[in-house]
């Protein structure tokens, strides 16, 4: 976090590095290869949709529903206080098919709603995430990634790469807010 005031939007600390922070998404999904934490909730969610996955899963995942998830741990970071990781299945994440797609998107697509209605919400935010309290770049992880923005070319921040998903996280009022908060920001650096 640099020195510039902490915004607060709905209970998030916004790490204004995202305004600045390069960004290049160019990879075949490389991030899917180690999972992700999901809410409890959402664990929950998944689990009582598991008669639509299965369907949808190929021969290199599991129908076996109790190799999906990992143990639950707490976790402040999450809403309900919980976070329950994906396995990895055949080194990649259990959800993750062999043509590199997400099987919970691909439901929600077969079903004509969101597109991210069934995705944890971490995957839809990564390479942003929320750490201690703050909305702010991943980058331990995408420095642990081999492909993950290395040798960004363009000029686009992460903000930018990220809008979509960034107003589907904020809903639309509060993403108002974080794109005015960008310009105050961005005035700022240019003053
Ligand atoms: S976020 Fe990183 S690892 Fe994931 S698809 Fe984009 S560039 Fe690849
Ligand atoms: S749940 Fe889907 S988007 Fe998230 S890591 Fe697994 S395959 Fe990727």
């Amino acid at each position: 976090m640099n020195e510039y005031p902490a915004k607060i939007i709905k209970g998030l600390k916004i790490d204004p590095q995202i305004f600045t922070f390069r960004f290049s998404c160019k990879c075949s999904g490389e991030c899917c290869l180690y999972g992700v934490f999901t809410d409890f909730k959402e664990f929950e969610k998944i689990i009582s949709i598991k008669d639509k996955v299965i369907p949808f899963l190929d021969e290199t995942q599991s129908a076996d529903t109790k190799k999906w998830f990992e143990p639950p741990e707490e976790d402040e970071d999450f809403e309900s206080g919980v976070a329950v990781g994906t396995n990895i299945v055949n080194s990649k994440c259990a959800f993750l098919d062999k043509n590199g797609l997400c099987t919970l998107q691909k439901l929600a697509d077969t079903e004509g709603i969101h597109k991210w209605a069934y995705k944890p919400i971490y995957c839809v935010l990564f390479p942003l995430t929320v750490y201690e309290g703050s909305l702010t770049i991943d980058d331990e992880h995408i420095d642990r990634l081999k492909t993950c923005n290395k040798n960004p070319i363009s000029e686009t921040t992460i903000f930018e790469a990220c809008r979509e998903e960034l107003r589907h996280f904020f809903g639309e009022e509060a993403f108002n807010e974080l794109e005015l908060y960008k310009d105050e920001y961005l005035n700022i650096l240019k003053a």
